[in-house]
């Protein structure tokens, strides 16, 4: 069994989650799902981020104590979560007294390099990104990210991190490790930013009191991405013994917006304190409705909440990740058209294909079987099932989550096909058909436990719901006890509809 320690962005604690949250989230708990399903020991860590300029303002907007303000958004992203039915294995909080212990001692670690000096930064700062940019980044004066803000000009003293100095550890390092950065537009992105330099960076701030206490000088707390970043160890017990056990991660998923946070900063402070580095990190896409722009009343109807209610969780993990590449971006023109999309997707793939597949082969059985589940021989829809579970193991290991769908659901396509083909019904009223059925019959329940397998990852809820209806025993059998663990009988409670059609 191999260990697979996997992480998302810890998400920023100044606001609600929206659909770019659930979108990373749902993406990594498919790979976390997936590689339970394979057999691995499986750590999936998420969390917030919840220190910084950014939160301390927002918490002074509201009047409020920060550290009570995080707490409540903490609950909120934390019930989401459930609600989405995200498996992971903790959720670390960067007020925690455990992360904070592994900020200091990481931070030790750089400054015992050498890595650390005092120096004036002037420059500007935007809160938003909780980011230092550069006068040529600027965008009409401008956080380039953040047209309608001000950006603010900052003059402090702040210990700075020798960054400049890993320039070309970090290249040879990108070069001779390419399953480092992926998708390969990103790694390409990181490479050219190396190629053009790197500056030092401010480890601290001097006038934002809502940090971590900088090591040795309280007088400055930890620059927010430097308090941040640790995360990915603190969460697994780093300094303490044990946490070499997990670390280095395997993977890393993050937004494509902070590969440089990632794949320049993150791997130097590594490297800085003599750890090694996460085998990969995996910069998404986005998902985006009218390029990104929504009115107040637009927005609205894309809260979290009542897309989840639509037509359930299952279905909306479905959409997000059925519409959207995980490797590159997916632009919807209006809310209206994805609202549409979503609910074309769920009558056509999932209340019709999977749905109906579901209901036409338990009536079958029921009717020409008695309920008993026949084995009966090989036919071709198990040869097309096992030709396309091997399509979606490739899928899934080169984290192509799209096409991990598309094979799942192409199981599917070929066994309602293979209905249509073998017309059971016809067969059944022919007494030298017997073993022809019950080879059609076998293979059909077959096609449904693979589907639901491999699907699973992405619809845990409904899968489990089509194993059981099946009359599997206990919860869903891994890739590997598909045909040992098959069904032998329907059970009397099976009737129902696995996705409720929509009203007309
Ligand atoms: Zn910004």
């Amino acid at each position: 069994m191999s260990r697979f320690y996997l992480t998302t962005a810890i998400d920023y604690a100044n606001g609600d989650p929206h659909m770019g949250h659930a979108f990373e989230k749902i993406g990594a708990d498919a790979i976390a799902r997936y590689r339970r399903l394979r057999g691995d020991d499986v750590w999936f860590v998420i969390g917030m981020d919840e220190h910084g300029q950014s939160v301390q303002q927002e918490a002074e907007r509201q009047e409020r104590d920060p550290q009570e303000w995080v707490d409540e958004v903490a609950d909120r992203f934390r019930v989401t979560w459930e609600s989405l039915d995200i498996s992971h294995d903790d959720f670390i909080r960067t007020t925690e007294p455990r992360h904070e212990h592994a900020v200091d001692a990481l931070l030790e670690k750089i400054q015992a390099a050498g890595d650390i000096y005092t120096a004036r930064y002037e420059g500007y700062y935007c809160a938003r990104c909780e980011a230092f940019r550069k006068e040529a980044e600027l965008v009409d004066g401008r956080c380039p990210l953040h047209p309608n803000r001000d950006i603010v000009w900052t003059e402090e003293e702040n210990y700075f991190f020798r960054l400049s100095g890993y320039r070309d550890r970090l290249l040879a390092h990108i070069e001779s490790h390419p399953e480092f950065i992926q998708p390969p537009s990103r790694r390409n992105e990181i490479l050219r930013l190396l190629e053009g330099g790197l500056d030092d960076i401010s480890a601290s701030r001097s006038r934002v009191p809502w940090g971590v206490p900088f090591p040795g000088d309280p007088g400055h707390t930890v620059y927010v991405w430097f308090d941040a970043l640790p995360n990915y160890i603190s969460a697994i017990g780093y300094p303490d013994e044990g946490f070499e056990a997990w670390w280095p991660a395997a993977l890393h998923v993050i937004g494509k917006d902070i590969t440089r946070f990632h794949c320049v900063i993150w791997p130097a402070m590594l490297m800085s304190a003599g750890l090694p580095l996460p085998e990969t990190v995996w910069a998404h896409g986005f998902l985006m409705i009218g390029g990104g722009k929504l009115s107040k009343s637009e927005a609205q109807l894309l809260d979290l909440e009542r897309l989840i209610d639509r037509h359930g969780p299952d279905a909306f993990r479905y959409i997000l990740l059925r519409e959207a590449a995980w490797d590159s971006d997916r632009d919807f023109p209006s809310v209206e058209a994805f609202l549409s999309q979503f609910d074309t997707r769920y009558e056509a793939d999932l209340a019709n294909d999977l749905g109906n597949l579901l209901n036409r082969t338990v009536s079958m059985i029921n009717k020409y079987r008695d309920g008993s589940i026949p084995i009966g021989e090989e036919t071709e829809l198990d040869v097309a099932c096992n030709e396309a579970i091997e399509a979606w193991i490739e899928a899934m290991d080169g984290l192509r989550l799209h096409q991990g769908i598309e094979a799942g659901m192409s199981m599917v396509r070929s066994a309602n096909a293979f209905i249509d083909q073998t017309q059971p019904w016809k067969l059944a009223k022919d007494p030298e058909q017997v073993t022809r059925l019950d080879a059609v019959l076998g293979s059909l329940v077959r096609a449904l436990v693979r589907t639901a397998v491999t699907l699973s990852p992405f619809m845990p809820g409904k899968c489990e719901e089509i194993w059981t209806r099946l009359g599997g025993d206990g919860k869903l059998p891994g890739v590997d006890s598909i045909v040992e663990r098959l069904p032998s009988r329907i059970p009397d409670s099976a009737a129902g509809v696995l996705f409720p059609r929509l009203e007309a």
